[in-house]
């Protein structure tokens, strides 16, 4: 039986991928023996995961981006009918 479990904190890296290859190979290798800390590291994923999610949708919709945006469609029609 597994009586050792790598910490929260290990797991967490492990699921945002922060952690030198030769510490990666080792957590997975104990998930992959081990459900209980498998499970820890599919749900910290799915939270890493949507936390960036938040985070590019923040930067899409921020009114400075949009403006600037809109000031580019409005330029480049009147550059190209002058040519
Ligand atoms: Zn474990």
């Amino acid at each position: 039986m597994i009586k050792h479990h790598p910490s929260d904190e290990l797991l967490l890296a492990h699921a945002g991928g922060e952690l030198p290859a030769s510490m990666t190979i080792a957590v997975a290798a104990h998930c992959e023996m081990c459900e209980t800390c498998a499970e820890k590291v599919a749900q910290y994923e799915i939270t890493l995961s949507d936390s960036a999610f938040d985070e590019t949708l923040n930067v899409e919709t921020s009114e400075s981006d949009s403006a600037v945006f809109a000031t580019m469609m409005q330029r480049s029609p009147v550059e190209t009918s002058r040519q």
